[in-house]
């Protein structure tokens, strides 16, 4: 697809943020860009739409800037997966385990109905811990997780254990 090239060439790659040895994948410069934001959101709602997608997850914080945009394009709710402590009502936790430390997010009870069909978005998968937890915590609600949807895959993790299309990663 001609537009990969684009959005590709508009993800920058910072140096030691924020620490020292990683190489920190910038989204930001693409949002200024709003054709190559909108080719990025339109690959997704072209690969999504007519699959009665009930829900698109976004995990906090860059799947909060195109999880919405595309839940909107096909009519799908959009549920946040939040860090913890963020959401006010009664929540599901899922622990997950990062190089260093732990990490969790949660989601409201009664955000999805058993059986909904959801995709989880976020912008980068390097591990695919994070996405994995994520997974965990819709499926513990009885959600059909049927894609997780990223931007940016890291070449050098290869994510077996989790449902990665190829062609959602851009
Ligand atoms: P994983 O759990 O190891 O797959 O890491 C993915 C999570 O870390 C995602 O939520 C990303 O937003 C975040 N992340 C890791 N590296 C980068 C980066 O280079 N740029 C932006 N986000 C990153």
């Amino acid at each position: 697809d001609p537009r990969l090239q684009g959005i590709s060439d508009a993800i920058r790659v910072v140096p030691h943020f924020p620490k020292p040895g990683i190489m920190f994948n910038d989204i930001t410069a693409l949002l200024l860009r709003p054709g190559v934001f909108k080719d990025a959101v339109d690959l997704f709602v072209e690969r999504y739409r007519g699959m009665g997608i009930a829900a698109v997850a976004g995990i906090e914080a860059r799947g909060f800037i195109f999880g919405p945009a595309i839940a909107l394009a096909i009519g799908a709710k959009f549920i946040p997966l939040r860090k913890p402590g963020k959401l006010p009502g009664a929540v599901i936790s899922e622990n997950y385990t990062l190089e260093y430390g732990t990490d969790c997010l949660e989601m409201h009870v009664g955000a999805v109905e058993p059986g909904d069909r959801v995709v989880v978005v976020d912008d980068l998968v390097a591990t695919g811990g994070t996405l994995s937890a994520a997974i965990k915590l819709l499926e513990r609600a009885a959600a059909d997780v049927v894609e997780c949807a990223c931007l940016i895959g890291l070449p050098k993790f290869k994510v077996p254990h989790i449902r990665i299309s190829k062609k959602t990663c851009i």
